[in-house]
C-alpha cells in the first residue's frame, strides 16, 4: 500500500459492491457521502455496504459524510435557465417576493458594497455591483454565461454571517450518527466557531466524528490557524476556494494550508479536479499526474477524487490512478520533513521525535504503535517517519479513522490478546496477521503502565520471532535452518566451539557457543560470512524451525 491516502466520492459509477473492493484494493481508504446529491437513506445504504466490504474482505474502509452548509445560491429561472450578456446591467434580488432578473437566497446586501464582486456558477459569471437599493442590487455583468436554476454563488473575500448547519444538513447528520460514521466534511468553515457547532451538535447527541474542515472560503483561509486547532482534518477544496481566492493563488495557498495543519499534527486532504479529465477518459492529463505529483510533494495525507469516481466512466480506473502516481513518488521521494514549530504536546512531541530517529539510524522495518484512541498513530504519523507504521487498536471505528492519515496501516488486535500487558507477546501474536515477518526488527511505541491507557511514553526496540538465545555479533542479519544433528544439512552450522577443519564456505552464518578470537571474526567478516559468538541459548534449536540472527543485537529468533 501507498503511505498516500486515497478518498473517493461514492454516486452512481460505483455505489456497488465489486467496484468499491476494487478500488479499495487500489489503496482506497475512505468513501465520500457528498449530500448535496442525496436522499435520506442514502447514508444507510452506503454504510452497510462498506461495513460488510470491511467485515468479509478484511477493509478498513471509512465513511466522510460532506455536509453542504448554507451555500448561497440563485433561485429559479423563468426557463430553467438565463443567459448572461457581458456588459449588460442585471438586477439581483436578495429578498423573497421581489421580482428580479436574478434572486439569491440569503440577504446578501447586508454584506456587500458598490463594486463588490458576485461570482455565480464557479466563478464563470461574475458581476460587478453598481448600486444597492430596497431589497434590489443593480450589477454589471462581466462575462458572458449561462445561469441554471440553484446555480453556486461566491462573494469572495466577504465574511457573510450564515450560520454553518442547515435543517438538511441536520437531517443527514443524524442519519450519519446511528451509522456511526467516522468523518465530517464541513463546507464553508469560516471560523472556529462554525467547527464548534457541528461538534457540540454530535456531542449533544452523545456520538462520535472527527471534523474536516473544508477551507473554501476567503475568511475560512484567513483564520486558517484557529479552524486547524479545532479541527481532526482539513480539506483544501480547491472547488470553492477556486473562487473565492484569485485562482492563481490556490497552489500556494495549498502548500500553506497543508504546512500550517502539519504544525499542530492535523491531517489533510487535497479535493477537486485531481484526475478531472478521468470523468470522461481512461486516462489523466500530464498537468493532472503533475498536481497529483505536487499535492504529494507538499506532503498532504490524502488525495481526493469527486466526480471521477461519483459519476465518471472510470472510477476504478481513477483510484489506479491515484494509487501508481503515489507509489513511485514515495519511492523517489522517501523522506518528507517533520512540521516546523511542531506543536504537540512536550511528551508526544519527545517520544514521535525519538521514534523518528530511532527509526532512521536503526535498521528496522516498521514502527508498531499501541494506541487506543489513534491519538499516537497520529503523531507519529505527522512527524513523518520512512517506516510505516502499523497502528494496532482495538476497536473498529478507531481503525478506519486513523486510516486516513499517511503511511498508517491499522491493525485491529484480536480480542484475546487486547488485556496482554506484554508488549513482546502482543507483537508476537500480531506478527502472524501478516506485517511483521520473524527476524525483523521492530519499534514499538506504547503507553506505560498500561500499554494502551497510559499515554505516549514508552518506545522499545524489538525482534519479531520467539526468542532463543543472543551472542556478540558480526556481519549481516540472515535467516535459515540450522541441524544440530547432522551440521551439514543446514544453512546455518550451530558449535561448541570454533573448528578449524570444517569448509564454512556453504554456510550463511555460524553460531558458536564459546568466546573467539579476533582473527576468527575477521576470517568469517573476509568470507563474508554472520558470526554470532559466545551465544547463550534459552532454547534447543530443532532441525525443522527457521531462526533469524540480527546482526545488530546477536538476537536470535525461531518462527
Ligand atoms: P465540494 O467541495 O465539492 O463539496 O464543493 C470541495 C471543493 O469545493 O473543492
Ligand atoms: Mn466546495
Amino acid at each position: 500500500m501507498t503511505k498516500t491516502k486515497i478518498v473517493a466520492t461514492i454516486g452512481p459509477a460505483s455505489f456497488d459492491e465489486s467496484t468499491i473492493i476494487k478500488m479499495a484494493d487500489k489503496g482506497l481508504a475512505t468513501i465520500r457521502i457528498n449530500t448535496a446529491h442525496i436522499e435520506p437513506g442514502y447514508i444507510t445504504d452506503v454504510s452497510r455496504l462498506v461495513y460488510r466490504i470491511n467485515k468479509e474482505h478484511n477493509k478498513k474502509l471509512g465513511i466522510m459524510v460532506d455536509l453542504k452548509g448554507p451555500e448561497l445560491r440563485t433561485g429559479q429561472f423563468q426557463d430553467g435557465i438565463l443567459n448572461i450578456v457581458a456588459g449588460k446591467i442585471y438586477q439581483i434580488s436578495d429578498s423573497p417576493g421581489i421580482k428580479s432578473d436574478i434572486s439569491i437566497n440569503y440577504k446578501i446586501s447586508d454584506y456587500i458594497d458598490k463594486d463588490t464582486l458576485i461570482a455565480i456558477n464557479d466563478g464563470r459569471v461574475r458581476f460587478n455591483v453598481e448600486s444597492i437599493g430596497n431589497g434590489i442590487i443593480m450589477a454589471q455583468a462581466m462575462d458572458n454565461g449561462t445561469l441554471h436554476d440553484r446555480s453556486r454563488v461566491n462573494i469572495p473575500g466577504k465574511y457573510i454571517e450564515l450560520g454553518i448547519l442547515t435543517d438538511r444538513d441536520k437531517m443527514f447528520i443524524e442519519e450519519s450518527l446511528k451509522n456511526d460514521i467516522n468523518f465530517y466534511a464541513l463546507s464553508f468553515v469560516q471560523s472556529r466557531e462554525n467547527v464548534y457547532e457541528l461538534q457540540d451538535y454530535i456531542y449533544d447527541r452523545n456520538g462520535r466524528g472527527d471534523i474536516i474542515s473544508k477551507i473554501e472560503t476567503k475568511s475560512g483561509y484567513d483564520n486558517l490557524e484557529s479552524i486547524v486547532k479545532a479541527s481532526d482534518f482539513i480539506m483544501v477544496a480547491r472547488g470553492d476556494l477556486g473562487v473565492e481566492l484569485p485562482l492563481k493563488e490556490v497552489a500556494m495557498a495549498q502548500k500553506r494550508i497543508i504546512k500550517i495543519s502539519h504544525k499542530y499534527a492535523v491531517p489533510t486532504i487535497v479535493a477537486t479536479q485531481m484526475l478531472e479529465s478521468m470523468v470522461n477518459l481512461d486516462s489523466p492529463t500530464r498537468a493532472e499526474v503533475s498536481d497529483v505529483t505536487n499535492a504529494i510533494l507538499d506532503d498532504t495525507d490524502a488525495v481526493m477524487l469527486s466526480e471521477e469516481t461519483a459519476m465518471g466512466k472510470y472510477p476504478v480506473e481513477a483510484v489506479t490512478y491515484l494509487y501508481e502516481i503515489s507509489k513511485y513518488v514515495e519511492s523517489q521521494s522517501l523522506s518528507f520533513p517533520e512540521p516546523e514549530n511542531f506543536m504537540v504536546d512536550p511528551i508526544a512531541f519527545s517520544v514521535a521525535k525519538g521514534v523518528k530517529i530511532m527509526s532512521s539510524t536503526i535498521d528496522v522495518s516498521s514502527i508498531v504503535a499501541l494506541t487506543r484512541s489513534g491519538h499516537t498513530a497520529k503523531i507519529i504519523s505527522a512527524i513523518r517517519p520512512v517506516n510505516d507504521i502499523y497502528a494496532v487498536v482495538q476497536s473498529e471505528w478507531v481503525a478506519r479513522s486513523i486510516n486516513l492519515m499517511k503511511g498508517v496501516v491499522p491493525v485491529i488486535l484480536p480480542h484475546e490478546y487486547a488485556q496482554k500487558e506484554d508488549i513482546y507477546e502482543i507483537i508476537n501474536k500480531i506478527a502472524p496477521l501478516g506485517f511483521l515477518q520473524p527476524g525483523e526488527k521492530t519499534i514499538v511505541v506504547s503507553g506505560s503502565p498500561s500499554l494502551y491507557l497510559g499515554g505516549t511514553n514508552n518506545i522499545r526496540v524489538l525482534s519479531i520471532g520467539r526468542f532463543m538465545g543472543r551472542g556478540y555479533p558480526a556481519g549481516t542479519s540472515v535467516t535459515g535452518k540450522v541441524d544440530p544433528d547432522i551440521p551439514e544439512n543446514g544453512n546455518i552450522i550451530l558449535l561448541d566451539k570454533y573448528e578449524n577443519t570444517i569448509d564454512y564456505s556453504k554456510y550463511k552464518a555460524i553460531i558458536i557457543k564459546s568466546d573467539v578470537t579476533n582473527r576468527i571474526i575477521d576470517k568469517f567478516l573476509d568470507l563474508g560470512k554472520t558470526l554470532v559468538y559466545n551465544a547463550e541459548l534459552v532454547e534447543k534449536i530443532d532441525k525443522n524451525i527457521t531462526i533469524s540472527i540480527d546482526a545488530d543485537t546477536g538476537i536470535i529468533t525461531g518462527i
